[in-house]
């Protein structure tokens, strides 16, 4: 029979051989270029013969099981699996070797089998990545018991196999006769969902700009799930910047799920762990916190609960729901769950973060994914996050004092190291061209103590320590791959004793580390209301060479919308007090042609107060309400509650702040929105400094840093006021360069300016 599902060895073994606690107590693990130098240190030390990353498969009746052993010495006749760790190895717990030792005994087998042996010595090679020492467990096993061993998982994966083959076979047959969930295709729907199918198709990643109102989230979904059996996928990930994209695609999964009633289709939402964590005040080991306790051996009752769950998607509050009944941990339960569903609906991080799960499963266990990217045109400020890392020299004088003794020397050297920086700055803000030698060796230095120092002390509690050793290991990781990409530059405020600076490994492009996650999918699609122009966005994301772009026509028409130039007025810094007035005295005049409600934004919560002020002294009876410093939840709500449809006011807003996008106020509830500003993003050392390395890479400095973010933001916030077909509505673009050919090139098409 021919092999029709195949498993990797690792995984195999996490699922059969895991048992007892989930562990995951803070203990400094090494770096992933420390595991890479330690496997490499080890093959070194062994003779010409070894052969290395050894690729062994078998079968099981439908299964193959396929894997890389990490070393063979034929000589000895010796297979060794090498795991890299820190510390005292009597404390790595007992579960973790079992999975080792069952890992091994699997490569065991096929090895015996591909080479004809008889008989194989087993070696678990523990390098401790302080010492470099190795210490090695061995066993000498005969092919027969290997084979049994090899069996016994199989026979016990088998069962769970096969039902997983049939789901699968069920869902694509599903899938394949599934109709579109509503009677027709919004305008411009079916222009995305074609061009997101004919992506899949192709194997290629896509752009898509397409506006609201036509149904982007079942338009792009629907097409993945038909292209799924078509184009034999594993995998959707869809993926939004905030809950409420999230939402927006489980609604969709249950729209779909709603037509075709019968199509059994696995839909997962992961959330962030702190969000639904059951007992925010324990650890995550069985020591500490009741749901991590015996985990692994609860976990395979509540995954088939949760798998055969006749709700249409695991949300959070289903999750939940099953983790409790099973005693388990939601959030665990959640990234377990994560192997086995269909469609998975998270957060950017989990594919694009620097070690983001969903990516990393989808290259161990070569899945076929496709992903999906909603409002795309956060993904370069999101990405740019990702990958920066920061240091602060007042966390570090803080530290010093209340630090174990043992940790007082290298924190110091760090602290001095630091000091030097300092004097040699040049300013408040300087850009490096490189990264400080000494600062990071005695960066370096002082981190291995404090990894080694948890690792002789496994109890030791100091949160400030943990969360320095986090910092400064995130910030060496980064260094490592330091380059054009990114700034390495030092901000330093006040002065002598109350100085304090912070060091940053600043991203600017994230295109080299988005790059490889692009390649590990079957196709990625990105997409917003504004992606223009897309060169930016490729440029910076580092999409393949072959992306495709789709624009899709609007819903809306001209007619819609009258978009009116203030070319009279400048918003420039230096002229914004002179434009105060005209800038009232036109919100006064439309206001008085058609009251209703309108959003008023501006570049800075000064400029927007000074401009509410007077806007209110001269037409005292329009009700004005304002957009107020670090608002909160309750107080955005209540400024979105005052517009309703029969209220009428003015809400002052700043440009890029919570009100900019993804708030709906359809038909009277908005009727139109004054933008007085151009949305560039602030002239400062770091935006200039950005500027110059983006004239660098791409040779269009000012437009990458300045003018396409700035705009995008102003498409965003315009786009506010036509929210439906039957939405009436006027957008002021108040400043004289809105009248420049470029700017306006960049608005979008079906937009008539009347000058
Ligand atoms: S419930 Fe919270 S503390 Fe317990 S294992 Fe889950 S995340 Fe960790």
């Amino acid at each position: 029979m021919t092999a029709a599902y195949t498993v990797a060895v690792r995984a195999l073994c996490e699922f059969t051989a895991k048992a007892g606690d989930l562990d995951l107590r803070f203990t400094p693990t090494p770096t992933a270029q420390e595991g890479i130098a330690g496997h490499a240190l080890v093959a070194s030390r062994r003779n010409d013969s070894y052969e290395k990353e050894v690729s062994l498969s078998g079968e099981f009746g439908p299964l193959r099981v396929r894997g890389r052993a990490d070393g063979y010495d034929p000589q000895q006749n010796q297979l060794e699996e090498i795991k890299t760790f820190r510390g005292d190895l009597a404390r790595m717990p007992d579960n973790h070797r079992q999975l080792h030792w069952a890992q091994l005994k699997i490569y065991g087998h096929l090895l015996c089998q591909s080479r004809g042996l008889d008989t194989v010595r087993l070696a678990l090679v523990y390098f401790d990545v302080g010492s470099q020492k190795e210490t090695l467990i061995t066993e000498q096993a005969d092919a027969d018991s290997l084979r049994a061993f090899y069996e016994l998982h199989c026979g016990r994966f088998l069962a769970w196999a096969e039902q997983e083959m049939a789901h699968r076979a069920q869902r694509d047959a599903g899938l394949q006769a599934m109709r579109f969930p509503h009677a027709g295709f919004r305008p411009g729907q079916r222009q995305l969902a074609e061009a997101m199918y004919k992506a899949s198709t192709r194997a290629c990643s896509l752009l898509a700009q397409a506006p609201t109102g036509i149904g982007k989230t079942v338009g792009s979904l629907f097409p993945l799930l038909k292209a799924s059996a078509e184009h034999k996928l594993d995998k959707v990930f869809f993926l939004a910047a905030k809950t409420s994209g999230r939402r927006m695609a489980l609604d969709a999964v249950e729209t779909i799920r709603a037509s075709a009633p019968l199509l059994p289709l696995r839909a997962l939402e992961l959330v962030a762990r702190n969000t639904a964590c059951e007992h925010p005040d324990k650890a995550c080991h069985g020591e500490s916190c009741p749901l991590a306790r015996g985990f692994y051996d609860r976990l395979p009752a509540a995954r088939s609960a949760a798998l055969s769950s006749p709700s249409p998607v695991l949300d959070k509050a289903a999750v939940r729901e099953i983790a409790l009944a099973h005693q388990v941990c939601p959030y665990y339960l959640g990234t377990e769950l994560a192997r086995w569903a269909d469609v998975v609906v998270g957060d950017y991080n989990y594919y694009f973060d620097i070690s983001a799960m969903l990516y990393s499963l989808t290259l161990q266990n070569d899945w076929k994914v496709s992903v999906l990217a909603d409002e795309a045109h956060n993904m370069v400020s999101r990405a740019r996050k990702m990958y920066s890392a920061e240091l602060e020299h007042a966390g570090l004088r803080m530290l010093r004092k209340t630090a174990p003794e043992a940790l007082k020397k290298p924190l110091d050297r760090v602290h001095r190291q630091w000091n030097t920086l300092e004097k040699e700055q040049d300013g408040e803000y300087q850009v490096h061209t490189s990264l400080p030698e000494k600062f990071m060796a005695a960066l370096q230095t002082a981190a291995t103590a404090i990894g080694e120092y948890y690792a002789e002390h496994p109890a030791y509690v100091d949160e400030d320590l943990q969360r320095f050793y986090f910092d400064a290991s995130g910030f060496m990781r980064l260094a490592e791959s330091y380059g054009q990409h990114s700034l390495f530059d030092i901000t330093v405020s006040g002065a002598g004793t109350r100085s304090n600076s912070v060091l940053c490994l600043r991203n600017i492009v994230p295109a080299p580390f988005l790059k490889p996650r692009f390649e590990a999918a079957h196709s990625t699609a990105l997409f917003s209301a504004t992606l223009s122009p897309w060169n930016y966005y490729c440029d910076t994301l580092g999409m393949p060479d072959n992306t495709a772009w789709v624009d899709v026509e609007s819903p809306f028409i001209a007619e819609q919308l009258s978009v009116r130039l203030a070319g009279h007025i400048s918003t420039r810094y230096q002229h914004r007090d002179r434009s105060l007035a005209p800038i009232a005295e036109l919100m006064g005049e439309q206001y008085q042609r058609q009251p209703g409600n309108y959003l008023a934004f501006f570049s800075s919560f000064d400029y927007m107060e000074k401009a509410a002020a007077l806007f209110a002294e001269r037409h005292p009876g329009v009700p004005v309400w304002l957009q107020t410093r670090r608002m909160d939840e309750a107080g955005r709500e209540q400024f979105l509650a005052r517009f309703n449809a029969a209220s009428s006011g003015i809400g002052f807003a700043v440009l890029g702040g919570s009100f900019g996008e993804g708030i709906d106020l359809p038909g009277a509830r908005l009727i139109g929105a004054f933008i007085a500003t151009l949305g560039l993003p602030q002239l400062n050392p770091v935006n200039e400094q950005i500027r110059q390395r983006m004239d660098a890479i791409f040779g269009s400095g000012y437009d990458y840093t300045y003018t396409y973010p700035g705009m995008q933001k102003i498409v965003q916030a315009a786009g506010r006021v036509i929210r439906t077909e039957s939405d009436r509505g006027t957008v002021y673009l108040i400043d004289d360069r809105y009248a420049r050919p470029e700017i306006q090139a960049l608005l979008p098409s079906w937009w008539r300016i009347e000058q």
